[in-house]
Protein backbone atom coordinates (compact mmCIF):
# COMPACT_ATOMS: atom_id res chain seq x y z
CA UNK A 1 0.00 0.00 0.00
CA UNK A 2 1.08 3.27 -1.17
CA UNK A 3 0.26 7.06 0.48
CA UNK A 4 0.23 10.13 -2.48
CA UNK A 5 -1.10 13.12 -2.06
CA UNK A 6 0.36 17.04 -2.79
CA UNK A 7 1.83 17.17 0.56
CA UNK A 8 4.22 14.27 0.11
CA UNK A 9 4.86 15.07 -3.22
CA UNK A 10 6.12 18.52 -2.50
CA UNK A 11 9.40 19.63 -3.45
CA UNK A 12 10.35 20.82 -0.44
CA UNK A 13 9.39 17.84 1.57
CA UNK A 14 10.95 15.15 -0.72
CA UNK A 15 13.87 17.75 -0.09
CA UNK A 16 14.16 17.14 3.62
CA UNK A 17 13.91 13.74 2.85
CA UNK A 18 17.04 13.19 0.84
CA UNK A 19 19.04 15.63 3.28
CA UNK A 20 17.89 12.75 5.86
CA UNK A 21 18.46 9.69 3.88
CA UNK A 22 21.88 11.17 1.97
CA UNK A 23 23.34 11.07 5.20
CA UNK A 24 22.76 7.53 5.76
CA UNK A 25 19.65 8.06 7.65
CA UNK A 26 15.77 6.39 7.21
CA UNK A 27 13.25 9.28 6.74
CA UNK A 28 9.77 8.11 7.52
CA UNK A 29 6.39 9.83 7.73
CA UNK A 30 4.41 9.38 10.39
CA UNK A 31 1.32 9.61 12.35
CA UNK A 32 -1.79 11.77 11.48
CA UNK A 33 -0.31 12.51 7.88
CA UNK A 34 -0.02 8.92 7.03
CA UNK A 35 -3.41 8.15 8.50
CA UNK A 36 -5.13 11.15 7.11
CA UNK A 37 -3.75 10.16 3.66
CA UNK A 38 -4.49 6.93 3.90
CA UNK A 39 -7.99 8.20 4.26
CA UNK A 40 -8.32 10.60 2.04
CA UNK A 41 -8.25 12.62 4.77
CA UNK A 42 -6.94 16.66 4.68
CA UNK A 43 -3.09 16.58 5.99
CA UNK A 44 -2.52 19.27 8.32
CA UNK A 45 1.35 19.01 9.74
CA UNK A 46 3.79 16.47 8.44
CA UNK A 47 5.70 14.89 10.99
CA UNK A 48 9.12 12.73 10.26
CA UNK A 49 10.79 10.04 12.12
CA UNK A 50 14.23 9.52 11.71
CA UNK A 51 16.88 6.70 13.46
CA UNK A 52 19.22 9.97 13.03
CA UNK A 53 19.64 11.63 16.74
CA UNK A 54 18.54 15.44 16.44
CA UNK A 55 21.55 17.02 16.62
CA UNK A 56 22.59 14.75 12.84
CA UNK A 57 19.00 16.14 12.04
CA UNK A 58 20.16 19.86 12.86
CA UNK A 59 23.44 19.40 11.09
CA UNK A 60 21.79 17.94 7.81
CA UNK A 61 19.41 19.82 7.16
CA UNK A 62 21.12 23.27 8.19
CA UNK A 63 23.92 22.07 5.47
CA UNK A 64 21.01 21.52 2.87
CA UNK A 65 20.06 24.84 3.30
CA UNK A 66 16.96 24.57 5.23
CA UNK A 67 15.75 27.04 8.32
CA UNK A 68 16.43 24.89 11.52
CA UNK A 69 14.58 25.04 14.98
CA UNK A 70 15.65 23.05 17.78
CA UNK A 71 11.51 23.09 19.27
CA UNK A 72 11.73 20.00 21.54
CA UNK A 73 15.36 18.52 21.24
CA UNK A 74 15.10 17.35 24.70
CA UNK A 75 12.66 14.90 23.65
CA UNK A 76 13.98 14.54 19.88
CA UNK A 77 12.24 16.59 17.48
CA UNK A 78 13.80 19.36 15.58
CA UNK A 79 11.42 21.73 13.04
CA UNK A 80 12.92 22.10 9.61
CA UNK A 81 11.45 24.68 7.68
CA UNK A 82 11.63 24.33 3.76
CA UNK A 83 9.53 26.75 2.05
CA UNK A 84 7.87 28.13 4.58
CA UNK A 85 6.40 24.58 5.01
CA UNK A 86 7.38 23.16 8.64
CA UNK A 87 8.10 19.78 8.72
CA UNK A 88 8.31 18.17 12.68
CA UNK A 89 11.82 15.46 12.34
CA UNK A 90 11.43 13.56 15.67
CA UNK A 91 14.28 10.82 16.54
CA UNK A 92 12.95 7.17 17.17
CA UNK A 93 12.06 6.80 20.55
CA UNK A 94 11.40 4.27 23.45
CA UNK A 95 9.81 5.18 26.69
CA UNK A 96 12.28 4.56 29.87
CA UNK A 97 9.62 5.75 32.50
CA UNK A 98 6.18 7.24 32.47
CA UNK A 99 4.32 9.15 35.44
CA UNK A 100 0.75 9.43 34.03
CA UNK A 101 1.64 12.95 32.53
CA UNK A 102 5.01 12.95 31.11
CA UNK A 103 7.89 10.24 30.15
CA UNK A 104 11.16 9.96 29.73
CA UNK A 105 12.52 8.72 26.81
CA UNK A 106 15.73 7.62 25.16
CA UNK A 107 16.77 7.61 21.76
CA UNK A 108 16.17 4.40 19.22
CA UNK A 109 17.20 3.09 16.19
CA UNK A 110 14.59 0.78 15.59
CA UNK A 111 11.17 1.51 14.12
CA UNK A 112 8.93 -0.65 16.09
CA UNK A 113 10.07 0.64 19.24
CA UNK A 114 9.11 3.55 17.96
CA UNK A 115 6.01 2.27 16.74
CA UNK A 116 5.06 0.77 20.21
CA UNK A 117 5.20 3.68 22.19
CA UNK A 118 2.14 5.30 20.17
CA UNK A 119 -1.18 5.74 21.29
CA UNK A 120 -3.24 4.12 18.50
CA UNK A 121 -2.75 1.63 16.36
CA UNK A 122 -4.27 3.90 13.36
CA UNK A 123 -1.32 6.39 14.74
CA UNK A 124 1.56 4.09 14.76
CA UNK A 125 1.50 3.83 10.71
CA UNK A 126 4.96 5.00 8.39
CA UNK A 127 5.61 5.55 4.81
CA UNK A 128 8.45 5.90 3.09
CA UNK A 129 9.79 9.28 0.90
CA UNK A 130 8.00 7.02 -2.00
CA UNK A 131 4.91 6.44 -0.32
CA UNK A 132 5.47 3.31 0.52
CA UNK A 133 3.95 2.08 3.80
CA UNK A 134 5.22 0.67 7.10
CA UNK A 135 3.39 -0.91 9.92
CA UNK A 136 5.10 -2.16 12.36
CA UNK A 137 2.25 -3.11 14.44
CA UNK A 138 -0.20 -4.17 12.12
CA UNK A 139 -2.24 -0.96 12.29
CA UNK A 140 -2.74 -0.63 8.86
CA UNK A 141 -6.24 -3.09 8.76
CA UNK A 142 -7.64 -1.21 11.85
CA UNK A 143 -7.32 2.01 10.01
CA UNK A 144 -8.94 0.48 7.26
CA UNK A 145 -12.06 -0.61 9.03
CA UNK A 146 -11.84 2.80 10.98
CA UNK A 147 -11.57 0.94 14.34
CA UNK A 148 -9.23 3.10 16.66
CA UNK A 149 -7.45 0.71 18.77
CA UNK A 150 -4.89 1.70 21.74
CA UNK A 151 -1.63 -0.18 21.15
CA UNK A 152 -1.11 -3.02 23.50
CA UNK A 153 -2.84 -3.34 26.54
CA UNK A 154 -5.18 -0.61 27.03
CA UNK A 155 -4.84 0.05 31.09
CA UNK A 156 -1.39 0.00 30.93
CA UNK A 157 -1.00 2.64 27.98
CA UNK A 158 -3.41 5.21 29.72
CA UNK A 159 -1.55 4.20 32.80
CA UNK A 160 1.20 5.72 31.34
CA UNK A 161 -0.13 9.23 29.91
CA UNK A 162 -3.49 9.45 31.21
CA UNK A 163 -4.27 12.01 28.14
CA UNK A 164 -5.00 8.98 26.18
CA UNK A 165 -8.04 8.75 27.43
CA UNK A 166 -9.34 11.81 25.75
CA UNK A 167 -6.90 11.29 22.99
CA UNK A 168 -9.12 7.62 22.54
CA UNK A 169 -12.84 9.66 22.53
CA UNK A 170 -11.22 12.30 20.16
CA UNK A 171 -9.63 10.11 17.58
CA UNK A 172 -13.09 7.96 17.54
CA UNK A 173 -15.02 10.71 16.83
CA UNK A 174 -12.54 12.06 13.85
CA UNK A 175 -11.69 8.86 12.53
CA UNK A 176 -13.70 5.73 13.89
CA UNK A 177 -16.52 4.36 12.07
CA UNK A 178 -19.45 5.76 13.95
CA UNK A 179 -21.66 2.60 12.77
CA UNK A 180 -19.05 0.05 14.54
CA UNK A 181 -19.02 1.94 17.95
CA UNK A 182 -16.39 3.01 20.61
CA UNK A 183 -13.83 -0.10 21.08
CA UNK A 184 -15.47 -2.19 23.75
CA UNK A 185 -11.69 -2.88 25.59
CA UNK A 186 -10.45 0.86 25.05
CA UNK A 187 -14.06 1.88 26.63
CA UNK A 188 -13.71 0.00 29.23
CA UNK A 189 -10.05 0.69 30.61
CA UNK A 190 -10.98 4.63 30.29
CA UNK A 191 -13.81 4.47 32.63
CA UNK A 192 -11.81 2.26 34.86
CA UNK A 193 -9.15 4.64 35.08
CA UNK A 194 -10.88 7.39 34.95
CA UNK A 195 -9.71 8.91 37.91
CA UNK A 196 -6.28 9.70 36.47
CA UNK A 197 -7.58 12.67 34.40
CA UNK A 198 -7.31 14.65 37.93
CA UNK A 199 -3.43 15.16 37.31
CA UNK A 200 -3.00 16.49 33.73
CA UNK A 201 -3.10 20.57 33.43
CA UNK A 202 -5.93 22.27 32.84
CA UNK A 203 -4.43 23.40 29.35
CA UNK A 204 -3.57 19.86 28.06
CA UNK A 205 -7.73 18.78 29.01
CA UNK A 206 -8.51 22.14 27.36
CA UNK A 207 -6.72 21.52 24.26
CA UNK A 208 -7.45 18.19 23.82
CA UNK A 209 -11.32 18.68 24.16
CA UNK A 210 -11.32 21.61 21.95
CA UNK A 211 -10.20 19.15 19.56
CA UNK A 212 -12.52 16.52 19.95
CA UNK A 213 -15.69 19.10 20.12
CA UNK A 214 -13.69 20.31 16.57
CA UNK A 215 -15.12 16.65 14.86
CA UNK A 216 -17.87 16.84 12.35
CA UNK A 217 -19.73 14.78 14.63
CA UNK A 218 -18.75 14.82 18.55
CA UNK A 219 -21.61 13.59 19.72
CA UNK A 220 -21.55 9.76 19.93
CA UNK A 221 -17.82 10.05 21.61
CA UNK A 222 -19.50 12.35 23.85
CA UNK A 223 -22.09 10.32 24.96
CA UNK A 224 -19.64 7.19 25.45
CA UNK A 225 -17.77 10.13 27.83
CA UNK A 226 -21.39 10.72 29.86
CA UNK A 227 -21.71 7.04 30.23
CA UNK A 228 -18.76 6.01 31.75
CA UNK A 229 -18.50 9.43 33.98
CA UNK A 230 -15.79 11.11 32.54
CA UNK A 231 -18.03 13.79 31.10
CA UNK A 232 -18.18 14.77 34.20
CA UNK A 233 -14.55 14.83 35.41
CA UNK A 234 -13.38 17.18 32.40
CA UNK A 235 -16.73 19.29 32.21
CA UNK A 236 -18.83 19.04 35.50
CA UNK A 237 -22.42 19.95 35.32
CA UNK A 238 -22.49 19.15 31.38
CA UNK A 239 -25.31 17.76 29.92
CA UNK A 240 -24.86 15.93 26.83
CA UNK A 241 -28.41 15.76 25.56
CA UNK A 242 -28.51 18.50 23.17
CA UNK A 243 -25.06 17.64 21.10
CA UNK A 244 -26.98 15.25 18.60
CA UNK A 245 -29.61 17.42 17.75
CA UNK A 246 -26.98 20.24 17.31
CA UNK A 247 -25.09 18.41 15.01
CA UNK A 248 -27.79 18.04 12.87
CA UNK A 249 -29.06 21.26 12.70
CA UNK A 250 -25.45 22.15 11.79
CA UNK A 251 -26.21 20.62 8.41
CA UNK A 252 -23.82 22.41 5.76
CA UNK A 253 -22.23 24.72 8.17
CA UNK A 254 -18.63 24.40 9.63
CA UNK A 255 -18.26 22.75 12.73
CA UNK A 256 -17.23 25.08 16.13
CA UNK A 257 -16.05 23.61 18.92
CA UNK A 258 -17.18 26.73 20.74
CA UNK A 259 -21.00 25.96 19.61
CA UNK A 260 -20.90 22.44 20.66
CA UNK A 261 -19.34 23.83 24.37
CA UNK A 262 -22.43 25.86 24.66
CA UNK A 263 -24.71 23.54 24.31
CA UNK A 264 -23.16 20.93 26.88
CA UNK A 265 -22.72 23.51 29.45
CA UNK A 266 -20.77 23.37 32.45
CA UNK A 267 -19.17 25.15 35.09
CA UNK A 268 -16.20 27.29 35.60
CA UNK A 269 -15.07 25.77 31.85
CA UNK A 270 -13.09 29.04 31.37
CA UNK A 271 -10.67 27.63 34.18
CA UNK A 272 -10.71 24.02 33.71
CA UNK A 273 -10.64 24.49 29.89
CA UNK A 274 -7.96 27.27 30.31
CA UNK A 275 -9.76 29.06 27.98
CA UNK A 276 -8.36 32.66 26.75
CA UNK A 277 -9.70 35.80 27.50
CA UNK A 278 -11.18 36.26 24.22
CA UNK A 279 -12.65 32.96 23.98
CA UNK A 280 -14.35 33.37 27.90
CA UNK A 281 -15.92 36.73 26.72
CA UNK A 282 -17.12 34.72 23.62
CA UNK A 283 -18.98 32.45 25.40
CA UNK A 284 -20.30 34.14 28.36
CA UNK A 285 -22.03 36.24 25.18
CA UNK A 286 -22.81 32.91 23.43
CA UNK A 287 -24.27 31.54 26.41
CA UNK A 288 -26.62 34.97 27.33
CA UNK A 289 -27.85 34.82 23.70
CA UNK A 290 -28.60 31.53 23.93
CA UNK A 291 -30.60 32.35 27.30
CA UNK A 292 -32.20 35.12 26.55
CA UNK A 293 -32.87 34.81 22.66
CA UNK A 294 -33.50 37.19 20.14
CA UNK A 295 -34.28 37.53 16.38
CA UNK A 296 -31.80 36.31 13.95
CA UNK A 297 -31.41 40.06 12.94
CA UNK A 298 -30.94 41.52 16.12
CA UNK A 299 -28.44 38.50 17.00
CA UNK A 300 -26.12 39.40 14.13
CA UNK A 301 -26.50 43.01 14.97
CA UNK A 302 -25.15 42.30 18.52
CA UNK A 303 -23.31 38.99 18.01
CA UNK A 304 -21.79 39.29 14.51
CA UNK A 305 -19.83 36.07 13.82
CA UNK A 306 -21.65 34.46 16.70
CA UNK A 307 -25.22 34.90 16.28
CA UNK A 308 -25.25 31.73 13.99
CA UNK A 309 -24.15 30.04 17.30
CA UNK A 310 -26.30 31.46 19.01
CA UNK A 311 -29.10 30.65 17.19
CA UNK A 312 -28.23 26.90 16.48
CA UNK A 313 -27.35 26.05 20.10
CA UNK A 314 -30.54 27.54 21.11
CA UNK A 315 -32.67 25.72 18.56
CA UNK A 316 -30.55 22.33 19.52
CA UNK A 317 -31.61 23.14 23.34
CA UNK A 318 -35.36 23.86 22.99
CA UNK A 319 -35.59 21.10 20.16
CA UNK A 320 -37.14 23.92 17.62
CA UNK A 321 -35.34 23.83 14.10
CA UNK A 322 -34.54 27.77 13.41
CA UNK A 323 -37.15 29.49 11.30
CA UNK A 324 -36.54 29.01 7.69
CA UNK A 325 -33.96 31.93 6.10
CA UNK A 326 -32.90 32.65 9.37
CA UNK A 327 -29.11 32.98 7.78
CA UNK A 328 -30.11 35.94 5.69
CA UNK A 329 -31.53 37.64 8.63
CA UNK A 330 -28.26 37.28 10.61
CA UNK A 331 -26.32 38.94 7.66
CA UNK A 332 -28.97 41.25 7.54
CA UNK A 333 -28.53 42.31 11.11
CA UNK A 334 -24.79 41.92 10.80
CA UNK A 335 -24.35 44.35 7.99
CA UNK A 336 -26.89 47.02 9.59
CA UNK A 337 -25.77 50.39 11.00
CA UNK A 338 -27.75 52.58 13.40
CA UNK A 339 -29.44 54.72 10.72
CA UNK A 340 -29.40 58.07 13.20
CA UNK A 341 -25.69 59.32 14.02
CA UNK A 342 -24.44 61.91 16.87
CA UNK A 343 -24.95 64.81 14.66
CA UNK A 344 -28.63 64.18 14.24
CA UNK A 345 -29.57 64.77 17.40
CA UNK A 346 -27.03 67.96 18.06
CA UNK A 347 -27.04 70.70 18.92
CA UNK A 348 -30.53 69.91 20.46
CA UNK A 349 -28.77 67.32 23.00
CA UNK A 350 -25.66 66.98 24.23
CA UNK A 351 -23.16 65.25 26.61
CA UNK A 352 -25.11 62.66 28.93
CA UNK A 353 -28.90 63.01 26.80
CA UNK A 354 -27.25 62.37 23.92
CA UNK A 355 -26.22 59.23 24.89
CA UNK A 356 -29.47 58.64 26.54
CA UNK A 357 -31.02 59.59 23.50
CA UNK A 358 -29.07 57.27 21.19
CA UNK A 359 -29.51 54.36 23.32
CA UNK A 360 -33.45 54.80 23.23
CA UNK A 361 -33.29 55.32 19.58
CA UNK A 362 -31.34 52.44 19.19
CA UNK A 363 -33.61 50.69 21.22
CA UNK A 364 -36.56 51.41 19.14
CA UNK A 365 -34.96 50.22 16.32
CA UNK A 366 -33.98 46.60 17.61
CA UNK A 367 -37.60 46.65 18.53
CA UNK A 368 -38.67 47.02 15.14
CA UNK A 369 -36.29 44.22 13.72
CA UNK A 370 -34.23 46.83 12.31
CA UNK A 371 -36.43 48.31 10.10
CA UNK A 372 -37.40 51.56 10.83
CA UNK A 373 -35.29 54.57 8.73
CA UNK A 374 -33.83 57.08 10.05
CA UNK A 375 -36.99 59.66 9.24
CA UNK A 376 -39.03 57.57 11.26
CA UNK A 377 -35.95 57.03 14.01
CA UNK A 378 -35.96 60.74 14.00
CA UNK A 379 -39.55 61.91 14.20
CA UNK A 380 -40.89 63.05 17.39
P1 LIG B 1 -3.70 15.68 14.33
O1 LIG B 1 -4.28 15.67 12.97
O2 LIG B 1 -4.69 15.96 15.38
O3 LIG B 1 -2.45 16.51 14.48
P2 LIG B 1 -1.90 13.52 14.91
O4 LIG B 1 -2.01 12.04 14.78
O5 LIG B 1 -0.82 14.19 14.13
O6 LIG B 1 -3.31 14.15 14.59
P3 LIG B 1 -0.67 14.56 17.25
O7 LIG B 1 -1.26 14.85 18.58
O8 LIG B 1 -0.12 15.69 16.44
O9 LIG B 1 -1.78 13.80 16.44
O10 LIG B 1 0.46 13.47 17.48
C1 LIG B 1 1.29 12.97 16.44
C2 LIG B 1 1.57 11.49 16.66
O11 LIG B 1 2.34 11.34 17.86
C3 LIG B 1 0.32 10.65 16.87
O12 LIG B 1 -0.20 10.20 15.63
C4 LIG B 1 0.84 9.53 17.74
O13 LIG B 1 1.50 8.56 16.96
C5 LIG B 1 1.89 10.20 18.60
N1 LIG B 1 1.35 10.69 19.89
C6 LIG B 1 0.97 11.96 20.18
N2 LIG B 1 0.56 12.08 21.46
C7 LIG B 1 0.71 10.86 22.01
C8 LIG B 1 0.47 10.33 23.32
N3 LIG B 1 -0.03 11.08 24.29
N4 LIG B 1 0.76 9.03 23.51
C9 LIG B 1 1.27 8.27 22.52
N5 LIG B 1 1.50 8.69 21.30
C10 LIG B 1 1.23 9.98 21.02
MG1 LIG C 1 -0.27 16.30 14.38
Amino acid sequence: MRVSGLWIDAAETQAVCAALTGAGAQALFVGGCVRNALLGAAVNDIDIATDARPETVARVCTAAGFRVVPTGIDHGTVTVVAKGVPHEVTTFRRDVETDGRRATVAFSSDVAEDAARRDFTMNALYAAPDGQVIDPLGGLPDLLARRLRFVGEPEQRIREDYLRILRFFRFHAWYGDPAQGIDADGLAACAVLAEGLETLSAERVGAEMRKLLAAPDPAPSVAAMAQTGILQRVLPGADPMALAPLVHLEAGIPPRWMRRLAVLGGDAVDDRWRLSRAESRDLALLLSAVREGGSPAVLGYRLKALADDAILARAALLGQPPLPGWQAEVARGAAAILPVRPADLMPQYQGADLGARLKAIEARWLQSDLRLDRAALLAP
